[in-house]
């Protein structure tokens, strides 16, 4: 089959201490401090067969996230930008849907020509955090498209125990290539949704939301927040073409923040009251999250989502007058996050197509890379079959 790989050299920076676990097995904590020299190529690869709780899905749609091109570009010193848990070289893929076209022997609730989309956190429902509810926070954490074989790529193996069924989205819709389209926006969509009402229960319709940065992070929160009744989203984004997008999925106001006094903006918007509900999706809180003093309403909360390495100053002073809570998050899996997501968008509720801004073959896939260094796309969906 055909497949999109990164390669890139295994070269841990001198500060680096590697554990016995990640010099044996190459799965690497931190990223960005150990893979030089990204490559991307399209080849011919092995077709996968299904282990007994897998199923092969041939790929219907997969999108290329922030994270896949925070893995196919460097910083200055040649070192990939991404700073997660990575292993290389590995198919890229982690947003997708597909259709079941093999099971395994032990998959009971699947079965071939089904429509599906998957959790792309690979949790072992063994150890204590995964036994306490914290799927997302696994300690034998494996991450499809970053560990383990992504979905850039014709076919996919994937344990039953991740996959969700489309069904009722394909009903909805009424045609199975825009059902596969929509279902590979359930990830990205679920990590907004995990952060903003599983991670965290403050959220109350009427609230003041403003979301920073319009990447697909960020929009999926704004989509999901207009849904979810909010009486104002506020959302923040340098891009001219993302603030298009943002307008046309509902929110009350969309701004470039560049210039712009936070605090005083944010206040003039919220009739002095403040914003109750912040969403960070930049990966910039020195320049979101740093400056909000004054803009947060009493019980504000605010979802960290954006990912970013440095340390960052809060007015924690300020955090206490107002009895602010802070909810860092990271995933979609766990908690029926990905029903409730297909659930929305079946229902019409959360109509993400907006976001979508080109659909390209699988041989095309370089230049859409190539295409997304400019962030002006919200998300490109590559069609690999
Ligand atoms: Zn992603
Ligand atoms: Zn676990």
């Amino acid at each position: 089959m055909k497949a999109l790989t990164l390669t890139a050299e295994f070269a841990p920076k001198p500060d680096y201490k590697l554990t016995e676990r990640e010099r044996a097995t190459h799965r690497i904590f931190t990223g960005s401090q150990v893979w030089k020299n990204p490559q991307i190529t399209i080849g011919q690869t092995a077709d996968p067969t299904p282990k007994d709780d897998e199923v092969i899905l041939q790929v219907g749609a997969v999108g290329i996230c922030g994270s896949d091109m925070h893995m196919y570009e460097a910083g200055p010193d040649g070192y990939i930008l991404y700073p997660g848990l990575t292993r290389f070289p590995n198919i890229l893929g982690h947003e997708f849907s597909g259709k079941v076209a093999a099971v395994g022997k032990n998959v009971r609730d699947l079965k071939v020509g089904d429509l599906v989309t998957a959790e792309e956190i690979q949790w072992c429902g063994e150890c204590v955090s995964c036994r306490r509810g914290f799927v997302n926070h696994c300690d034998n954490l494996e991450e499809l498209g970053f560990t383990t074989p992504g979905a850039m790529a014709q076919y996919i193996p994937v344990r039953a125990r991740y996959c969700w069924k489309l069904d009722e989205l394909a009903d909805r819709i009424g045609d199975e290539h825009e059902a596969l389209v929509m279902g590979a926006m359930v990830e990205p969509t679920g990590v907004s949704y995990h952060a903003m009402f599983n991670r965290i229960h403050t959220w109350q319709p009427g609230v003041y939301v403003v979301v920073f940065g319009g990447g697909p992070i960020g929009l999926a929160a704004e989509a999901l927040a207009v849904a979810a009744g909010a009486a104002q989203v506020i959302v923040f984004d340098t891009s001219p073409a993302r603030r298009e997008i943002a307008k046309k999925l509902g929110a009350t106001h969309v701004l470039d923040p560049v210039g712009l006094d936070l605090n005083s903006t944010l206040l003039d918007l919220t009739y002095g009251r403040g914003v109750d509900f912040v969403v960070e999706a930049a990966g910039a809180p020195m320049h979101t999250l740093a400056p909000l003093t004054t803009s947060l309403a009493v019980n504000a909360t605010i979802c960290h989502i954006g990912r970013s390495e440095k340390p960052t100053p809060l007015s924690l002073e300020h955090y206490q007058v107002r009895g602010v809570q802070f909810a860092g998050s990271l995933g979609h899996a766990g908690h029926g996050t990905f029903q409730n997501v297909i659930r929305m968008m079946a229902s019409g509720k959360l109509d993400l197509r907006p976001m979508v801004s080109a659909r390209m073959a699988l041989d095309d896939a370089l230049s859409a890379f190539k295409r997304l260094e400019s962030r002006q796309d919200a998300k490109i969906i590559l069609l690999p079959n």
